[in-house]
């Protein structure tokens, strides 16, 4: 057993308290090292009853605060966050297998400013007063909060995901019950443990657990007015379903397969640096993830061999090695998954593993960073979302088949075009059906901006005054004049 020097927080927050979870237990693992990190016993029924009650109980006093009053606590918990960043970055490096670096330096900052661009957020969002559209009346136009918030999260940025899912919906005046990933629930604990005396009680809790035995009866609770995830396809459609039942509203983040169109006369060097770093940022566990490159026909041969050079590069390891830049992937069965979509594509002969391919030795869920050429539009690597530290590259021959290419899939999250044809990028973006398109770059978010999906990547964004606007519902009132 594993004996760090750091909080393993393992209990549920309800209703402003700390308590033991009544339900089965739950190993948290570290993939590094596939040793266990703790036991976590999930929420019961009556727990997560006791949660939802207290949310509801709490929506009232909580709704009728000021956007102020409200700005001023999101402010606080930034605040503590902020100095507990260290201690959060550890967590979340040992429970997820990533650099300790990466998310004290990327992670922890941004989580930082995504309860301060919502504390900010809660005081500029605004009604509207109407003139009279009928004689003597006259309107206004109100942006109210919904009641509680189901707010479920995956496993590959904990603490940001819990950040995108508690932040805006409680500075828009809901009330939140927060499920981590039952594989990943040790910074959303910590985070609880933050902003335990901040807020009154049943404003915020979490509790966790399995999708089927927490997640489920969350969004099938009839208190519960809005589910918002961010996880798997099959999981939102899971969601939606249950949802229809009681009619409410929902805010799906689901997965991707991100183009990268790469024209001739892209910045070569920019562009593989690109790609090495977005497309295994995070073992590749990122549904913006620069994994589907689809390069031109004088470029391709030259990106296929400087990539294949620059990812045999990157520095593999536990999350506390020196200079580590990737790290294992969350579990067994997700490194199994990615390796079965490896020996698939090697199996076929039009496609190369020109770097990468293998399981690493050694304990933990490492996987070697891996570039497949030669990847056919009809192939599963190129379709299919895998998750893990794998990029196919194609060739195509003209803008009309790489856009073509690049919108022929379900997926609708993000997307990249390269090229220093100011125009034809412009005119490409244009064309793409995603979310989000970048332009000579890749993955870059800021809580200004929206982050969200289109066809199957789902609906809703996170970050931005969008996501203040999709916890709120607007209503109207008419005063007689
Ligand atoms: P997942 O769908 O398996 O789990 C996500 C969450 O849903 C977990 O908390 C899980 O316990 C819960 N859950 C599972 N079944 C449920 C059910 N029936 N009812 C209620 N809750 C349920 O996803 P994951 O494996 O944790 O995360 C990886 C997926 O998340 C990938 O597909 C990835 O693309 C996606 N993702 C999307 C975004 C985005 O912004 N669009 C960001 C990160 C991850």
């Amino acid at each position: 057993m594993n004996t760090p020097a750091f909080p393993l927080p393992s209990r549920q927050f309800i209703d402003g308290a700390f308590v033991t979870g009544a339900g089965a237990e739950e190993k948290v693992l570290n993939p590094a090292t596939g040793e266990v990190l703790c036991t976590v016993p999930e929420a019961s029924a009556e727990q997560l009853e006791a949660a939802v009650a207290a949310a509801d109980r709490a929506f009232d006093g909580w709704s009728r605060t000021t956007p102020g009053e409200r700005a001023g606590l999101l402010l606080k918990l930034a605040d503590r966050i902020e100095a507990n960043a260290e201690t959060l970055a550890r967590l979340e490096s040992r429970n997820c297998g990533k650099p300790y670096t990466a998310a004290l330096n990327d992670e922890i900052p941004a989580i930082v400013d995504c309860f301060r661009f919502f504390a900010g957020a809660a005081r500029c969002m605004g009604g509207m007063a109407a003139k009279e559209y009928l004689p003597g009346h006259t309107s206004m136009i109100r942006r109210d909060p919904l009641g509680v918030v189901g707010s479920i999260a995956p496993w590959n940025y904990p603490l940001m995901m819990a950040a995108w899912k508690i932040a805006p919906p409680l500075a828009a005046g809901n009330t939140v019950v927060l499920k981590p990933s039952e594989q990943t629930p040790l910074t959303s604990l910590y985070l609880a443990e933050l902003a335990a005396d901040l807020f009154p009680a049943g404003v915020l809790n979490v509790v966790t657990g399995r999708g089927e035995s927490v997640g489920a009866p969350l969004v099938e609770h009839p208190k519960v007015r809005m589910v918002s995830l961010t996880g798997d396809i099959a999981t939102g459609q899971k969601i939606l379903q249950a949802a229809s039942r009681t009619l409410k509203r929902t805010h799906l983040e689901l997965g991707g397969k991100a183009p990268v169109i790469v024209f001739d006369d892209a910045d070569l060097d920019a562009v593989v640096e690109g790609i090495r770093t977005f497309g295994f940022y995070n073992a590749g566990q990122d549904c913006t993830a620069a994994c589907r490159i689809y390069a031109g026909p004088k470029v391709y041969e030259k990106l296929v061999a400087d990539l294949s050079a620059a990812v045999s590069g990157i520095k593999v390891g536990g999350p506390d090695e020196a200079g580590v830049e990737l790290g294992p992937l969350i579990s067994e069965r997700q490194r199994s998954r990615v390796a079965s979509f490896v020996e698939r594509a090697q199996a076929q002969s039009h496609m190369e593993v020109v770097t990468g391919g293998a399981k690493m030795d050694g304990g933990g869920y490492f996987y070697a960073p891996t570039v497949i050429a030669g990847a056919l539009q009809s192939d599963e690597i190129v379709r299919r979302e895998v998750f893990g530290p794998v990029v196919s590259v194609t060739r195509f021959s003209d803008v009309d088949e790489a856009v073509g290419w690049a919108n022929d899939s379900e997926y609708g999250l993000a997307s990249s075009v390269w090229t220093k044809d100011v125009g034809r990028a412009m005119a490409t973006a244009a064309r793409l059906q995603y979310g989000c398109t970048w332009i000579n770059t890749h993955f870059m978010l800021c809580n200004e901006m929206p982050h969200g999906g289109m066809k199957s990547s789902g609906y809703g964004k996170d970050m931005s005054m969008y996501a203040l606007e999709d916890y709120t519902v607007v209503r109207h009132v008419m005063v007689k004049l």
